[in-house]
């Protein structure tokens, strides 16, 4: 677990604003800016969100399939405890007006969806400010299924990362790093997927605070992605994980679907993130190409 004092110490480096230098942690984008490559882009933008950037270490994909990694949002899909549910009202229907629309109401953290870097840091990138070329990454998939199974407290480690790289080779600079313990299955069971016991305390796997550092600081990488409620374990007192991740202007998707459908190494994954100005995050649509 991660000891208190590297806590301590994320915790200044986002009060003093140090660890939200992200250029530090995206490895491949980092080099082609130093490089000036995005030198002629800067400038073009639409609102907040960049209208090109390069894609990170300049790859090529290909693929045969695309997966669907988000559960479909119904007043019935699990939020965190005492939040309102996702509601819908028709606006119009195509029976009376001619057209079918309907009017939303929903808390930004329900169903599949990002956290940006605002969500947890005063004057973080808010979700419309996420560069494109972040949001289309080399999609790492860690199973821990059968350790979610023996503790539905799992946090996902360091061991966990290593264990990964020592079969597929070391993770891809610029990648999206989610794991899957199962926990999609319960989604359509608000109950099940949120599993509060007596004293109101959530239990679900998280990634364990060390792990979201040891991927900050010795790996390159643009996110993190769970398919519970968190980024954390259910059981989190102190948000270890959001802290640093959201700290060092990364983002985290909650509430992913389908991991275990897809390889654990070689896919890409395209994050839909909502691009409403400001936002702290809100319902994704994650689809990955293999
Ligand atoms: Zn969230």
């Amino acid at each position: 677990m991660c000891g208190p004092e590297v806590m301590a110490s994320v915790r200044q480096q986002v009060r003093q604003g140090r660890a939200v230098d992200r250029r530090r942690f995206i490895g491949g984008a980092g080099a082609i800016a130093a490089a000036g490559a995005l030198g002629p882009l800067r400038g073009l933008t639409q609102g907040a969100t960049p209208i090109a950037t390069p894609l990170a270490g300049g790859r090529t994909i290909s693929f045969e399939s695309v997966v669907n990694l988000s559960h479909s949002l119904t007043p019935e899909s699990p939020v965190w405890p005492n939040r309102p549910p996702f509601q819908v009202e028709a606006a119009t229907t195509v029976a009376v007006e001619g057209f079918y629309a309907n009017m939303l109401t929903y808390h930004e953290h329900v169903g599949t969806h990002i956290d940006a870097p605002a969500h947890f840091v005063d004057g973080g990138d808010p979700v419309d400010a996420i560069a494109p070329e972040r949001l289309v990454a080399p999609l790492v998939v860690l199973d821990v299924t059968a350790q979610a199974e023996a503790d539905e407290d799992y946090a996902v480690s360091v061991d966990d990362i290593l264990a990964w790289e020592s079969e597929y080779g070391p993770l891809p600079d610029g990648a999206f790093v989610a794991f899957t313990s199962g926990w999609d299955a319960r989604f359509s069971d608000a109950e099940a997927f949120v599993n509060l016991d007596a004293e109101g305390v959530q239990h679900y796997p998280g990634f364990a605070p060390d792990a979201a550092v040891f991927l900050i600081e010795q790996r390159s990488i643009v996110g993190i992605g769970t398919d519970t409620l968190s980024q954390d374990p259910g059981n989190s007192t102190d948000f270890g994980t959001h802290v640093a991740i959201l700290g060092a202007g990364l983002y985290g998707i909650e509430g992913a679907a389908n991991l275990g459908e897809v390889p654990a190494s070689g896919a890409t994954v395209i994050v839909g993130a909502p691009n409403h100005a400001g936002g702290s995050g809100g319902p994704a649509r994650l689809l990955a190409l293999v």
